[in-house]
């Protein structure tokens, strides 16, 4: 089962991939999560993304691409996967159809999920008094929610013209929401 999630920083992504990820047993692959933990390894990957992931920009799509790529190339992925955070523009998008096409994979669901910006910001500055994330900052939560809406929601019509996206609304609790996912992924692959 080959699964992606859409939907701006707070609006619950990462929690319902891990959701998914666990009760499903795939592989939860995301792209915010990785960069994180190599700039807290300060690889030099890490230390060459850190300001960009700090001011709330984009990582360009060659470092993106080529990380997802490897990721999605080890044998934990061959059997389905889950990724939250990439991909987050057409070129990303137009890569990784590249990348199914050539291991013959397709995707499965793209959920979308929708939630107003309020309360993204809302629940973003809630996050950065719990965990401290140094992007978590109002200004760049701004920046972040700007590019969101900028390059990553027209992927939204990319994945309807595909037949494959699911939209859901996010301002729910998160079992709500995970009950939604879960009745659109049993109709989407029959599990
Ligand atoms: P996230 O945890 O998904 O909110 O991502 C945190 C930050 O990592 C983003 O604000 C970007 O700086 C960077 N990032 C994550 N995924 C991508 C991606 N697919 N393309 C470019 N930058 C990304």
């Amino acid at each position: 089962m080959n699964i992606l999630l859409l939907g701006p920083q707070g609006s619950g992504k990462g929690t319902q991939a891990k959701l998914i990820a666990s009760a499903r047993r795939l592989p939860h692959i995301a792209s915010g999560e990785m960069l994180r933990s190599a700039m807290a390894a300060q690889t030099p990957f890490g230390l060459l993304v850190k300001p960009i992931v700090d001011a709330g920009e984009l990582v360009s799509d060659t470092l993106m691409i080529g990380l997802i790529r490897e990721r999605l190339e080890a044998a934990d992925a061959h059997g389905g996967f889950i990724l939250d955070g990439f991909p987050r523009n057409l070129a990303q998008a137009e890569a990784l159809d590249a990348m199914l096409g050539e291991i013959t994979r397709d995707l499965d669901v793209a959920f979308e999920l929708q939630i107003p910006d309020e309360l993204c910001i809302a629940r973003l500055l809630r996050r950065a008094r719990e965990e401290g994330r140094s992007d978590d900052t109002p200004e760049v939560i701004g920046r972040r929610l700007e590019i969101y809406h900028r390059e990553t929601a027209p992927l939204v019509e990319y994945y309807r013209a595909t037949g494959k996206l699911v939209s859901l609304h996010a301002d729910l609790t998160i079992d709500e929401v995970a009950r939604e996912i879960d009745e659109a992924l049993g109709q989407a692959v029959g599990a």
